[in-house]
């Protein structure tokens, strides 16, 4: 497996002499599998010049995947000038996670409006076949991808790549779970206490590679929480919790120039010395070769087709928002009635159980400390219920407790996922994405 970064900077393209050893453009990573899969990872504006390298190499037609994490800007700018879209006979198959409402083709075209570009979406003369996906696992060609979400503030998925024995994952516009922030990589504390931060772990596990998002250092982040990004000192205690063998730094921020990116460089090299990490910033042009090893077992291919979400969105779903603090209920309201979920609302435990029974809510968005029966209390009695729906019903927890002790006690207590507040609204938008979805996926036996 080749892999070439083209694009590694986060957020916007920062071209200039600070720049230039580790890049300005904006996340596009090319992975070339031995059996010539071509799999595009992200579409920002290194896309740009990878087009052009595709174009001149002569081949053609040209067949390739092109995976979005997600449709912020900074990951589909190059769309609109990747030459390869341009020519007929290329055939390109993309995929981005299924948002709400709006297709992942109505979305691209957005920035092609009029208004924004010349050239639409419609006109691209390269066969073109748009793909919405959740949490699956299918192959393209000899590479096996599996797809997790990430805690990003729009919806976003990272992609393990898996080919000849050899593993890449891409990570990146992901941030931790858990507030909890551990100045140095602890051994004793690896293994992360929030659950969604463990299947991260999981996800990542004994890869040759990880290209992670790195975008602050730990100083930083303590002003950045829920930007959805990660301090790059946390990225190796993640990597090595999961065994990785090397990290690549990714996403880095435009204020961070070149030196800058060596010092910090130096500083997660020493976090990492014990555990025989490899840590390094990724840079653009560098190359990396991963050797397959073992010969493919030949099996039946999982077809995207069956990973590949159906039907639009998950509007119809009922969302029971529990909370004795109206602020807060409004807040949810007003950021979850746009998307067209059936909202109900309970200031207190008992009244929170009783609509539950009564209505049988997709999920609840429920606080910690509320008087009377308290949050974990309503959690608790939730997974004695014998309404198997009821007893199932994934509960996002919301609270200010940040504490690792606290994360242990909301998970013993069954809830399903621990958000910590203050949070921002696209924040609850995306993990409430995630968990319909995964539920839905669930239902369906997948
Ligand atoms: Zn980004
Ligand atoms: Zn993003």
């Amino acid at each position: 497996m080749r892999i070439r970064f083209w694009g590694t900077r986060g957020s916007l393209a920062k071209p200039g002499p600070s720049t230039v050893r580790y890049g300005g453009n904006t996340s596009c990573v090319e992975v070339r599998a031995a059996d010539g899969t071509l799999i595009i990872l992200d579409c920002g504006t290194g896309a740009h010049d990878l087009g052009r390298s595709l174009v001149a190499s002569g081949v053609h037609p040209i067949r390739g995947h092109l995976l979005l994490t997600h449709t912020h800007w900074d990951h589909i700018q190059g769309f609109p000038f990747f030459a390869p879209l341009f020519i007929p006979g290329n055939e390109w198959d993309v995929y981005a996670p299924q948002g709400l409402g709006q297709r992942l083709e109505e979305t691209l075209a957005g920035q092609m409006e009029y208004e924004y570009f010349p050239v639409t979406l419609g006109q691209l003369d390269a066969t073109i076949r748009y793909h919405e996906l959740t949490e699956s696992a299918f192959d393209l060609g000899a590479v096996q991808v599996t797809t997790r979400y990430l805690n990003h503030p729009g919806l976003a998925l990272g992609y393990r790549l898996e080919a000849g024995g050899v593993a890449v994952v891409y990570a990146t516009d992901h941030e931790p779970h858990s507030r909890h922030q551990p100045e140095l990589a602890d051994p004793a504390q690896l293994l992360p206490v929030h659950r969604e931060d463990q299947r991260h772990v999981e996800f990542l596990a004994g890869a040759d590679l990880v290209i992670h998002d790195a975008q602050y250092t730990l100083e930083e982040y303590p002003s950045k929480l829920t930007w959805g990004h990660s301090p790059a000192e946390l990225a190796v205690d993640f990597a090595l919790a999961a065994g990785v063998k090397r990290l690549a730094l990714f996403h880095h921020d435009p204020l961070r120039d070149d030196a800058a990116l060596d010092r910090l460089v130096e500083s997660c090299r020493r976090r990492a010395v014990a555990g025989g990490l490899d840590v390094f910033a990724a840079a653009e042009g560098q190359t990396i070769e991963l050797a397959e090893r073992a010969a493919v077992t030949p099996r039946a291919a999982r077809q995207p087709e069956v990973a590949i979400a159906k039907g639009v969105g998950a509007a119809s779903a009922t969302i029971l928002l529990v909370d004795d603090d109206p602020d807060i209920v409004r807040l949810l309201t007003m950021t979850l009635r746009p998307e067209g979920y059936r909202l109900l609302s309970a200031s207190d435990g008992n009244a929170a159980l009783e609509i539950a029974r009564a209505e049988r809510p997709d999920l609840l968005l429920l606080d910690w400390n509320m008087p009377g029966r308290n949050g974990l209390d309503v959690c608790r009695v939730l997974r004695t219920e014998s309404d198997l729906d009821l007893r199932n019903v994934p509960v996002v927890l919301l609270t200010a407790q940040v504490g690792a002790e606290d994360t242990a006690e909301g998970f013993a207590a069954g809830v399903t996922d621990y958000v910590t507040k203050p949070f921002k609204p696209a924040h609850i938008r995306s993990r409430v994405h995630a968990w319909l979805r995964r539920k839905r996926a669930g239902a369906k036996g997948t």
